[in-house]
């Protein structure tokens, strides 16, 4: 079970160390993509990206980018930023706070971020006393459920688009699972925001 608006009092609970939305008068929307780099699938949300001349943050899993540091690579070059997503994609829930720090560290052997997202949104306050000493953590305010394969493509693109306002951290997949959804809802999530007058792209612009 997953929410893929934010509800308010879990928000609220966290809202100190947790960063869920960036409220803006701007226009502005932050778009994410979790779980990569996975060779064809960030390959091709990176054309579409490119066609829409947008910027956004890739949470990347450190095995991912031990395996696959040519599309890594395709990330970076491109322009767009990427965050802390852990080496095995671990819950904290049901990880020791040592070992999760550890499998933090042990990503940053492949890359350096200042952003860090816990895999499934789960953190226990303890992690997040240690972890935001040198991370700005980062949950979200609208998963797409582009990993769900209870739900169509169809239904996918309407969640994204009606849940989505200025401010809101939008995160989709660059995964094997999320494939086929998030290369159906991308091009259109971003033609609908583009047409509306929206910018879109990535968190926390560096100065
Ligand atoms: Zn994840």
């Amino acid at each position: 079970m997953y929410f893929i608006k934010t509800p308010f009092l879990l928000k609220k609970l966290f809202s100190k160390n947790l960063v869920w939305d960036i409220p803006n008068n701007r226009k502005k929307i932050y778009l994410n993509f979790d779980d990569g780099p996975t060779p064809d699938v960030t390959l091709e949300i990176l054309i579409i990206l490119n066609k829409f001349n947008v910027k956004a943050t890739f949470f990347c899993i450190g095995k991912n980018v031990k395996n696959h540091p040519d599309t890594f690579n395709k990330i970076i070059e491109a322009g767009h930023d990427i965050g802390n997503h852990t080496f095995n994609h671990l819950n904290g829930w049901k990880t020791k706070t040592n070992d999760f720090i550890k499998d933090i560290k042990k990503c940053e052997k492949y890359f350096e971020s200042f952003l860090f997202r816990p895999p499934y949104g789960r953190i226990s306050s303890n992690q997040i006393k240690l972890i935001k000493k040198e991370y700005t953590i980062i949950m979200w305010s609208v998963l797409t459920g582009d990993f769900d394969n209870k739900i169509t493509k169809e239904q996918c693109l309407s969640n994204a688009i009606n849940n989505t306002k200025a401010g809101s951290i939008v995160v989709f997949h660059d995964s094997k699972k999320a494939k086929e959804k998030v290369l159906y809802v991308l091009p259109r999530f971003l033609k609908h925001f583009n047409d509306k007058g929206f910018t879109i792209g990535k968190l926390l612009e560096k100065k």
